[in-house]
C-alpha cells in the first residue's frame, strides 16, 4: 500500500508542523446547544493594532455591537512596543522628498525582499491601500512627523513616525475611538476557542473566553468574530520549532506573543502559511536590560563587531542583517550614531535612550579614542571604521557596500553614542491564511465562513523576510479591511 506522507496528508504546507494540534481540542457546537452569556454583532480577539482598528472600523461600517477581547491587562500587544514607523507610497509626501515612488515600486520591493513567497494580491492590496490607512489613522486622531526616512530594513526612504510614544500612539488614539464609539475592551480574558458548529465545517458562531477570575463565558458573534491574536515569537517553543537558530535568542515581543489564538485557528481547520520565518532586530544582550536603540534610521547609524570593524552593509535586509550579527563574534555589535543622529533620532526614541543611559546601556565618547575608551572597542579600527564609512559618504563608494541614497551623514559631530546589541526574535512573517476580503482559508481551500484575520497572526504577505515599516501598514490595512468586511457579513 502507498503510504501517504502526512504532510500530504495535512493540507501540503511547509508549515504543517503546527497541524499537528488540529485534533486536540474538540468544537462541536450548534448555535441552541450552547447557552450564549452575552451577544455582539463582530467580536474581535485583540488588542493590538490591527485588532482596534477591525474594530472601529467594524462599528463605523454599521455594526451594531462591537467588543474586542484582550488577554493581557492592557491593551497595545506588540503594537504599543513597535517603533511605529508606516511605510505608505503617498504622492504628497514622496515629492516632497524629493524621492520617485508609487505603490507598485512598493509592492515590488515588498515581493522581492520576500523571496517572492507573499502573495501578490494581498502585497498589491496592501501597499495601494497603505496611504489609505494613514489618513484614515490621521482621520481618527494620529499626528505624523513631517520626516520621511528609510527605516532599519526598510529598504527605500518610505516611512514616517507617528508623534508620541512609538507605537503606543497609535494605540492611544484607537482605544480613544472605542471609547467614543462605546466599544467595549474586556482586558484580562483570554479566547479559549473560537467556536464553529463543527470543529472543521459549518460557520463560526462565537467564541469561548476564560476571565482571570477563572469564569468561562460563551460570547455569540451574529456577523463575525476577527482573529487579530498576534504572532508568537515569544514563545520558545513555537519559535525554535519552526527555526531551531531561535531558540537560544530573547525576544523583543510583549509576554502575551504566544500564538495560542493561532493554535485556537487551526484548531477548527485553518490553514498556515510561512510559519518558518522569523524575524529578528537589534535588542539587549544576555543578562541587560534597555539597550538603547541607534539603529532605526538607516543613514545615521553603523555596525561593528566587537573587535570594532564593520560587517555589513547597514542598509540590507533584516533577514542578512540578522545572519551576519549571529556570525560576529559572541553574536554582539555595536550600534554607532553621532550627536545629530542622535537627535534625530530623539523624536520617536527618546524616553528608550534616556532609560537606556540611567541603566548604564549607553555609552557616550567626546571623541572616537574616548567612545573606544568606554565601549572597550579596539581603539585603531574603531578610527578605522569611522574613517571606511566617512570616505563612503564622500565617494558615494562604500567597501561595505551600502547604497549612495544612505551615504549622505558622516558620522562627525560629537558626542557619539553607542550600544551593545545582539539579535532577538522580533517578528513571525507566517500565520493563518487569508484571502483579499480577509477571510480565513481553511486546508482545503474553503472560506470558514464568519471568520476573518489580520495582522500579524496571518502569513502569507511578508515572505520569508518583512520589509521595515511594513507591518504597521499590515496590521491598519488588513485591520480595516477585516473589519469592514466583518460588519456587512451575512448573518
Ligand atoms: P497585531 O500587530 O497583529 O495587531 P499585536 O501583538 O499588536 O498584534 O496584538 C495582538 C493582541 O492579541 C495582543 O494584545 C495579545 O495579547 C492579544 N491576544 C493574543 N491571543 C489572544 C487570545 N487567545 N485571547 C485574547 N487576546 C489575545
Amino acid at each position: 500500500m502507498p503510504s501517504i506522507s502526512r504532510r500530504g496528508f495535512l493540507g501540503g504546507t511547509a508549515a504543517a508542523t503546527l497541524s499537528t494540534f488540529a485534533l486536540s481540542s474538540a468544537v462541536f457546537a450548534k448555535e441552541s446547544d450552547i447557552k450564549w452569556d452575552e451577544t455582539y454583532n463582530v467580536v474581535v480577539i485583540g488588542a493590538g493594532g490591527a485588532g482596534l482598528a477591525a474594530a472601529v472600523t467594524a462599528k463605523e461600517a454599521g455594526a451594531k455591537k462591537v467588543v474586542v477581547i484582550e488577554k493581557m491587562a492592557f491593551p497595545g500587544g506588540n503594537t504599543i512596543r513597535a517603533g511605529g514607523g508606516i511605510n505608505a507610497a503617498i504622492k504628497a509626501d514622496y515629492e516632497k522628498a524629493g524621492i520617485t515612488d508609487s505603490p507598485e515600486l512598493h509592492a515590488k520591493q515588498t515581493l522581492a525582499a520576500g523571496d517572492g513567497r507573499g502573495d501578490p494580491k494581498l502585497v498589491n492590496q496592501l501597499t495601494a491601500k497603505a496611504p489609505e490607512s494613514v489618513q484614515w489613522l490621521k482621520d481618527h486622531g494620529v499626528k505624523f512627523q513631517d520626516n520621511i526616512y528609510q527605516i532599519y530594513g526598510g529598504l527605500y526612504k518610505r516611512a514616517r513616525n507617528p508623534i508620541g510614544p512609538r507605537g503606543g500612539a497609535y494605540i492611544k488614539a484607537l482605544v480613544e475611538n472605542c471609547k467614543k464609539l462605546d466599544i467595549p475592551i474586556m482586558l484580562n480574558t483570554q479566547v479559549l476557542e473560537v467556536v464553529r458548529e463543527k470543529q472543521l465545517s459549518g460557520k463560526v458562531l462565537g467564541v469561548k473566553v476564560k476571565q482571570k477570575d477563572g469564569k468561562v463565558l460563551y460570547i455569540r458573534a451574529t456577523n463575525a468574530v476577527v482573529a487579530a491574536g498576534g504572532g508568537f515569537a515569544a514563545s520558545d517553543r513555537l519559535s525554535a520549532l519552526h527555526d531551531p537558530r531561535m531558540e537560544k535568542l530573547g525576544t523583543t515581543n510583549h509576554p502575551g506573543a504566544t500564538g495560542d489564538l493561532l493554535i485556537d485557528l487551526i484548531d477548527i481547520g485553518a490553514d498556515t502559511r510561512g510559519l518558518d520565518y522569523i524575524q529578528c532586530i537589534p535588542g539587549n544582550v544576555k543578562g541587560e536590560t534597555h539597550a538603547p536603540n541607534l539603529f532605526t534610521h538607516v543613514d545615521r547609524f553603523i555596525f561593528v563587531n566587537l573587535d570594532g570593524k564593520r560587517f555589513i552593509n547597514e542598509d540590507a535586509r533584516r533577514d542578512v542583517l540578522r545572519d551576519a550579527m549571529l556570525d560576529q563574534p559572541e553574536a554582539i555589535a555595536w550600534t554607532i550614531v553621532d550627536a545629530d543622529g542622535f537627535e534625530e533620532q530623539k523624536n520617536s526614541k527618546g524616553p528608550e535612550n534616556e532609560a537606556a543611559r540611567k541603566a548604564g546601556t549607553l555609552y557616550i565618547g567626546d571623541s572616537i579614542e574616548d567612545l573606544a575608551k568606554k565601549t572597550n572597542i579596539p581603539v585603531e579600527e574603531l578610527k578605522k571604521s569611522f574613517e571606511q564609512y566617512n570616505t563612503a559618504v564622500d565617494t558615494k563608494k562604500d567597501p561595505m557596500g551600502r547604497a549612495p541614497t544612505v551615504l549622505v551623514n558622516k558620522l562627525a559631530k560629537a558626542p557619539f553614542y553607542a550600544g551593545r546589541v545582539t539579535m532577538q526574535r522580533h517578528h513571525t512573517m507566517g500565520g493563518v491564511v487569508i484571502n483579499e476580503k480577509a477571510q480565513v482559508i481553511d486546508r482545503h481551500g474553503n472560506v470558514i465562513p464568519g471568520l476573518y484575520a489580520a495582522g500579524e497572526v496571518t502569513g502569507g504577505i511578508h515572505g520569508t523576510n518583512r520589509v521595515g515599516g511594513n507591518a504597521m501598514a499590515d496590521i491598519f490595512t488588513y485591520g480595516r479591511i477585516a473589519g469592514e468586511n466583518a460588519a456587512k457579513n451575512p448573518i
